[in-house]
Order: C-alpha cells, then structure tokens, then sequence
C-alpha cells in the first residue's frame, strides 16, 4: 500500500506509488464514479475500468433536479456525453445493481435484469451516494414525494402542475431550493422547520435569520421549531400535514426534505467496516478513501471520511465528492495532484446564489459584513480564527475572501481592513 503524506506548506498531497490493480470496478454511476473513472483514464490507467450503475439512465447530475429541472427551466442533467464512455473506454453497464460484496475473493455480486452475475475486481471503488429519508407511514400516498433521483423531480414537477397548496418538510438546502422552486411555479407553499430558522443547522440562527427573510418576502408560509407528525390522506392521497404544535396544514403536495442516509445494505456480510451513525454513517474511511479492506476504497456522498485530526465525517457537497475522486485517483496511479483545502458548497434559491466556503459551525462566531437586506455576506471564526466565509448574492466578494482560508487568518485582521 502507498505511504501518503501531506505537505501543508506547498498545498499538496504526495503519494509513494501506484496501487491500482486491474480491473477497477466502481459502483455507482454517478458524479463521485463518473470522475474517479475520467480521472483513472486522464491519469494513464490503461486497464480494464468497469462502471456499475443501478438506476438505468445515463450518469447524471444531481443539483440541477430541485433548481431547473423542477422549474422546468432546463433539463440538462447529464453528466457526460453518449460518446464519452466509448470513447474513454469505460465499461458503463446501467440498470446494474450491486446485491454484495465479497473481498476474499474480490468480487461483486450484480443483478441485472433480475440475474445476479459475479464481476470479478482488482480495485474495488464504492461511490453509492445516498438515498432520500422517507416519512414513516407516508409511502403510497399520493402527492408525496422526496427527491434523490431524476424521476422524483420530474413527479414532483407533474404533480406541482396540478397542486393548489404545498407542505415542504424540513428547511435544509434541498428543502428551501424546493420551497423557492415550487413559489416560482405559483403553487402556494408552506415550508415546516423544528429549528428556529431555516438551515439554522449548518450554518447558525443570525444566518438563518437573513435566510428567513428571503422565503417570507416570496410568500412562503414559514413554519419553525415545529415538526410535522403525520401526513394526512384523502382516498390515498395527501390532503394536509398535522403539526407537532396540533395545527394543521392544508396540502395536495407535500415534499419530504429531511436529508438521506446511505443505502449499504450490499455491504452486509463483506465484513468492510461502516462509520458510527453519530460520526453520520457511512463506509469507514482514512483520509484517502481506503476502506478497512484491501483494495477497496470509497468516495462521495456514502463515505465517511477521516481527516487530519482523526475525526471522521461524511459531506454530502458537490465539490466534495469531485475532489475525492482526484484524490483517490492520485492515490490509486501514485500521482501528486494539488490538495483541495477550501470546502466549498453552493445553492441557488429566489435568483440568488448561497455559496458557503471553509468548514463553518453553527456554533462559531458570525460577523456579517455585508447585508443589503437581501444579499449578504457574513464571516465566521473559531478561537480567533477564521472558518468559513458564507454569502448569498454576493459571489465575486465571497471568491476573493478563498485565499483567506488557505492559511491560519485572524479574524480581527479581516474586520479591521
Ligand atoms: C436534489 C439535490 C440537489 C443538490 N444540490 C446540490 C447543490 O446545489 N450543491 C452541492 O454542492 N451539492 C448538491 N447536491 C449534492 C450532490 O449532488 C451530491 O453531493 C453528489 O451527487 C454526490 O455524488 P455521489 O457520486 O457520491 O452520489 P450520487 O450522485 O448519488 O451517485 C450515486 C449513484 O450510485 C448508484 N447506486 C447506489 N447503490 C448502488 C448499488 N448497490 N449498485 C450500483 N449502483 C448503485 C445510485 O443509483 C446513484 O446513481 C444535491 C443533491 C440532490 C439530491
């Protein structure tokens, strides 16, 4: 296995030598495969390279399903051209669902047309990403959705041409990207929180404050610290939510916005080690993405990473999941490629775009320094240092405050400026 070590001062990540053993196998056919895969090939792996996709679409995107698609703005979601798989020499096999997975003997179990088949791996990489959490209760009901996939936006966007009045439950990103989709399609909606301000929990109650103010200036029905316990149907379909304060919504349309878990059930048996569901779940992993077995890694949404600090986390951003596969690529050919250290994470919402850059706390120190009463942008800081930079509307200022996270930053010498 190839020593790693991480050069803070130039940036990079060196690693000794290759480690790749033909054939790599990836499961899941989405952005976090779709680039390890590109980048194997743009690296020089010249071997066989097979990419195992459950749903049965080309590789798409999934930002675009609560923003465009869900407008009905623009449909564009794939990831890649037709020709690109061919022509990369890409063994991209959709409609494949990996059922189990066997280190001993370096195999996967697939199934395929209701026929499980083995495929056999010398590098294994497991890029899963998630599924939606559901209401418990609620599957069957008509007019509820959540939304992972390319088919839960586009039944979302159906059952929207026809709703008079949506419940959104939960005020997260995908949540409020909803809420704003659904009031840009004129369907009335109710977003439901049981924080005291929407995204209050990534990035804090003053941030979530400004937050607030952009849904109920577009004429969202702002519900907070309350929950929902119970979607209500009429002859199978959704008729309103019960609040956990007993007032009830009215809703033809209610969207679950309440995160995702990963789905490794596959893994059950193959003895690959899964991260505490309070360290958020996920397939164990060191800070490269190796699992606990031999030649078996692990990227994107499913993985749980550990950092420098030893800490594990799973991030379930973009970003994110494209530097882990450079990464995990670089380790696998014994490249050095340039070590991403700013996170960085978008959302689009009422026109304007939320970018959130560096690892902010809801609990760290916010100094907004820019409010128009619409657009912002705000500091964070921890001990005296900066953490994050956070902005809505505000893109070039935010881009330009990156190189202050590159390095230890006082806060105090930003303020001052
Ligand atoms: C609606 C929505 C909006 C988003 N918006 C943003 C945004 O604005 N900004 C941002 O930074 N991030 C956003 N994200 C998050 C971002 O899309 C994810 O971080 C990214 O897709 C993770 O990539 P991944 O490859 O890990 O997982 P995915 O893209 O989910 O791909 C995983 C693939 O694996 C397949 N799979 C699962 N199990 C198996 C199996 N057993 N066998 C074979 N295949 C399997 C799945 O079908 C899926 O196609 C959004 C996500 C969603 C759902």
């Amino acid at each position: 296995m190839a020593a790693v070590c991480r050069d803070h001062s130039s940036n990079r990540t060196e690693v000794e030598s290759g480690v790749v053993k033909a054939p790599v196998v990836i499961v899941g056919a989405g952005l976090g495969g779709v680039r390890l895969a590109e980048n194997l090939r743009n690296g020089g792996y010249e071997g066989e390279l097979v990419l195992l996709g459950a749903e049965t679409h080309p590789p798409y995107d999934r930002p675009p399903l609560s923003k465009t698609v869900l407008t009905g703005d623009d449909e564009r979601v794939d990831l890649k051209p037709a020709e690109f798989f061919d022509d990369a020499r890409i063994d991209l096999r959709t409609g494949s669902r990996v059922v189990a997975v066997d280190p001993a003997s370096h195999t996967v179990t697939v199934e395929r047309d209701g026929a499980a088949q083995p495929v056999e791996y010398g590098t294994l990489v497991l890029a899963t990403g998630l599924v939606a959490r559901r209401f418990p209760g609620a599957d069957g009901i008509a007019g509820v959705h959540v939304i992972r996939t390319v088919e839960d936006a586009l039944a979302l966007r159906t059952d929207a041409g026809a709703a008079t009045r949506a419940a959104v439950i939960g005020a997260g990103f995908i949540g409020c990207e909803v809420a704003a989709s659904l009031q840009k399609l004129d369907v009335p909606v109710t977003l439901i929180e049981p924080t005291p301000t929407p995204l209050s929990g990534p990035l804090g109650p003053r941030i979530g404050e400004m937050v607030t103010r952009l849904h109920v200036e577009a004429g969202v029905d702002l519900r907070v610290g309350v929950g929902v316990d119970e979607i209500v149907a009429d002859e199978g379909r959704a008729s309103a939510v019960v609040l956990s304060d007993g007032s009830r919504v009215d809703a033809d349309l209610v969207v679950v916005g309440i995160g995702g878990v990963p789905d490794l059930g596959y893994l059950d048996g193959s003895g690959i080690e899964l991260a505490d569901r309070s360290a958020g779940g996920g397939v164990a992993c060191d800070g490269v993405g190796r699992t606990s077995a031999a030649d078996v890694y692990a990227l994107g949404d499913c993985a749980n990473w550990h950092d420098a600090d030893g800490r594990g986390h799973r991030v379930e951003h973009w970003t994110h999941t494209v530097d882990a596969a450079a990464l995990v690529a670089a380790q696998l050919l014994g490249h050095t490629i340039p070590h991403q250290t700013v996170p960085y994470f978008w959302s689009d919402q009422y026109g304007l775009k939320f970018q959130m850059l560096g690892t902010p706390r809801s609990d760290d120190e916010v100094h907004v320094v820019d409010d128009d009463g619409r657009k912002f942008l705000a500091y964070y800081s921890r001990e005296g240092l900066l953490t994050g930079v956070v902005g809505a509307g505000r893109v070039g200022k935010l881009m330009k405050a990156r190189q202050y996270l590159l390095t230890p930053t006082p806060i105090a010498s930003l303020l001052d400026a």
